[in-house]
């Protein structure tokens, strides 16, 4: 709702030319360190995790986690880490996905999601979709269920939505 999102906007601040110049940072922290903006931040999404019937949550590293972990304590189930290649310890499944310059790859725990499974996907920002387009693959590879992709900001000017629709298939993209 608009008293929300007026919330989050107010503590969302804007860094010009980080982490290079001409690219505007979107710093979350002063919103992280406000107890009531943090806790409706939680509670929204932990409202879209029981309307998509979501039994797990992935954060995508890092800011994913600090976002997608109290969701799960929240809605009563699990969390699940995507994090950046070569961090997690157990057998994985990896994913590459391309960047404005190069590539870059994500894993997911091969055992961490179960059939059956119902997942929302939690992130800070989707800029061009790469990466919440690879969690999807990861999630679908590991033989569960997509049950949407919630984040706290989509940025309007690039093309995200437009990315991630055919990897959704129909499944919810939310942006609070
Ligand atoms: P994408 O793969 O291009 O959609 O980029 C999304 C990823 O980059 C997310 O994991 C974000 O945390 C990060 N990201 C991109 N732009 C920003 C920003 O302005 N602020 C914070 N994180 C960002």
């Amino acid at each position: 709702d608009q008293e929300l999102r007026t919330l989050l906007l107010s503590r969302i601040h804007d860094v010009p030319d980080y982490p290079k110049p001409g690219v505007t940072f979107k710093d979350i922290t002063p919103l992280l360190a406000d107890a009531t903006a943090f806790a409706a931040l939680t509670d929204a999404f932990a409202g879209l995790c029981r309307e998509y019937g979501a039994t797990k949550v992935v954060g995508l590293e890092a800011r994913g986690f600090i976002l997608a972990a109290p969701v799960a304590v929240r809605a009563g189930v699990g969390f699940v880490p995507v994090r950046k290649a070569g961090k997690l310890p157990g057998a994985t499944l990896g994913q590459a996905y391309a960047l404005e310059y190069g590539t870059a790859e994500i894993e997911l725990h091969a055992d961490a999601l179960v059939p059956g499974d119902r997942v929302l996907v939690i992130d800070d920002v989707l800029a061009t979709g790469g990466t919440a387009e690879a969690s999807l693959k990861l999630i679908r590879r590991a033989g569960a269920e997509v049950a949407g992709v919630a984040v706290l900001m989509e940025l309007g000017f690039l093309p995200g939505r437009e990315r991630l629709a055919g990897e959704l298939a129909g499944a919810p993209l939310e942006a609070l």
